[in-house]
């Protein structure tokens, strides 16, 4: 596979451009499009005694890395603006690729205190239970909080720039510039964010990890995680977590989530107006609780998301409730008929989850979403009005 000259002025191409032309390898078949490659060995030289066997390299075996998985991993690089990347199985492989790699047995990580569920049971339960890695729990808001936070032990902290479900923001520069003066490395969950919307290496993080599942694929129909940072810290997560662990992306959800995220910046523009809309939609009725969208003024952290997020917008997600107990919320969702109940996000499809009071997740989340519970909404990609419309019509068959 080769690269043809006119794709490697990446760094040069605006967002659209680079999402359409970004890693796009040409083989001898000339075929516009990276083909599917499924085999999982390649032929090897006259002599393979000088290659290792758990090289990181492609052409040699798939868990090695495979052809759709170079060219979905070139692509995301330039996407984020990083000099590697490297693709996984899952959104979850990628976090816990970066934890297996990069921190060790005494070590210390420093955890936002909202923060995904899985990563809040690999920080809770299985790294410290199995591996003796303690975790700090902070308000990634309270800077003097995050700063009190650090050990002389401490290698890793973890955020996401925007916290899934309860929309907080992370001030990423602040907190790049405070884990650096510690001697540790910044890893940001950037799901909700994806690019162009929002580059955290831009800010001073030193790994990005995303849930390909979501936003970068954005069809609902493949499963895949990717950390991108420097060479020097994806080599190891390739080597240790791909290599020798195994969590390898298949070969069929790279290629399907290279095409996928062709349209990424696209989406993300439809997906960001339609969500301010229905916030703001949402906000105004008097049979809404409460709503969090950082695109919205009311926004704990709506100064912040300006400053970080510029004018490209606050993103597709939002967590609101309306009034009354969980069997209300699930009447509510119920009666919705666009808009469908569902895991996941970032799908082209509007998907609607309603967590309870109940749990041991949901207990650890600020008011009102621990007294209230929560509807998480990922706004989708039909249109705006008709989304206002099936929300408008769910509220009057529920009150
Ligand atoms: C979904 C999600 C993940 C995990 O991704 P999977 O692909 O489901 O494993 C990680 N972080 C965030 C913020 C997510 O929303």
């Amino acid at each position: 596979m080769s690269e043809r000259p006119d794709r490697k002025r990446a760094g040069t191409l605006s967002d659209l451009s680079l999402a359409v032309h970004g890693g796009n390898l040409l083989d001898s078949t000339k075929a516009l499009r990276t083909p599917l490659v499924m085999a999982n060995s390649y032929a090897l030289p006259d002599d393979p005694s000088e290659i290792s066997w758990s090289a990181t390299a492609p052409g040699l075996y798939t868990r090695n890395t495979g052809v759709n998985q170079q060219a979905l991993q070139e692509k995301l690089a330039a996407l984020d603006g990083g000099e590697d990347a490297v693709a996984l199985a899952s959104g979850v492989a990628a976090l816990h690729a970066v934890f297996f790699t990069h921190v060790r047995v005494g070590d210390h990580v420093v955890v936002s205190d909202v923060t995904y569920e899985a990563t809040w049971r690999l920080w809770t339960e299985l790294l410290p239970g199995r591996y003796g890695i303690e975790a700090t729990f902070v308000d990634v808001g309270d800077l003097d909080a995050v700063r009190a936070a650090m050990r002389p032990n401490t290698r890793l902290v973890c955020i996401e720039a925007i916290a899934n479900p309860t929309t907080k923001v992370a001030d990423v520069a602040a907190i790049a510039a405070i884990t650096h003066e510690a001697g540790a490395i910044l890893m940001v969950d950037s799901t909700f964010t994806p690019p162009p919307l929002y580059r955290p290496l831009r800010d001073g993080a030193d790994l990005v990890v995303h849930s390909l599942t979501k936003y970068i694929n954005g069809h609902g129909d493949a499963m895949g995680g990717a950390v991108i940072g420097s060479r020097e810290l994806i080599e190891p997560i390739k080597a240790d977590a791909m290599v020798d662990v195994g969590g390898i992306i298949s070969p069929f959800n790279a290629w399907q989530i290279h095409r996928g995220s062709v349209t990424l910046p696209l989406r993300l523009r439809q997906h960001t107006a339609s969500a301010q809309a229905v916030a703001e939609r949402l906000a105004a009725d008097p049979r809404v609780a409460y709503v969090f969208y950082p695109g919205l003024p009311s926004h704990p952290d709506h100064e912040l998301a300006r400053r970080q997020f510029g004018d490209r917008g606050f993103g597709g997600m939002l967590a609101f409730a309306v009034d009354g107990d969980p069997d209300v919320q699930n009447r509510f969702v119920a009666n919705l008929r666009l808009i469908t109940s569902g895991f996941s996000l970032g799908h082209d499809d509007s998907l609607i989850v309603h967590t309870g009071t109940e749990g041991g997740r949901v207990a650890t989340y600020p008011d009102p979403f621990r007294r209230l519970g929560h509807l998480r909404l990922s706004v989708g990609l039909e249109e705006t009005s008709d989304l206002l419309a099936d929300l408008d019509a769910a509220l009057d068959a529920t009150f």
